[in-house]
């Protein structure tokens, strides 16, 4: 499986992390990729780790001195993330008005 990031990369949270690491809708520059038995891993933070693990979303558990979350929390950020739905609607209906 391709990982969807590359390392540089700005991306957006888009849900709360279940144990608070970040929020939905902060953005971080991926500063590893990485993958797990199953699924594709960024690191996010210089914080070292210092449980020294990681549990993948199947359960098992990872060795890692990063703290690693899984790529799908995540998207490419881009202007449009940083809009809100109600803007994103409005840019839809001037679209509409100007084709019109
Ligand atoms: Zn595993
Ligand atoms: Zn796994």
């Amino acid at each position: 499986m391709k990982n969807r990031f590359e390392v540089g990369q700005k991306i957006i949270a888009i849900k709360d992390h279940a144990e608070g690491y970040f929020k939905k809708g902060d953005a971080f520059n991926v500063l590893q990729i990485d993958k797990t038995c199953c699924v594709n891993v960024v690191r996010i933070f210089n914080a070292k780790n210092i449980s020294g693990g990681m549990k993948c979303v199947c359960g098992c558990s990872h060795k890692t001195n990063s703290y690693l979350f899984n790529e799908n929390s995540f998207n490419l950020f881009t202007e449009m993330s940083e809009m809100s739905y109600n803007e994103a609607l409005n840019v839809v209906s001037n679209n509409q008005l100007i084709t019109k």
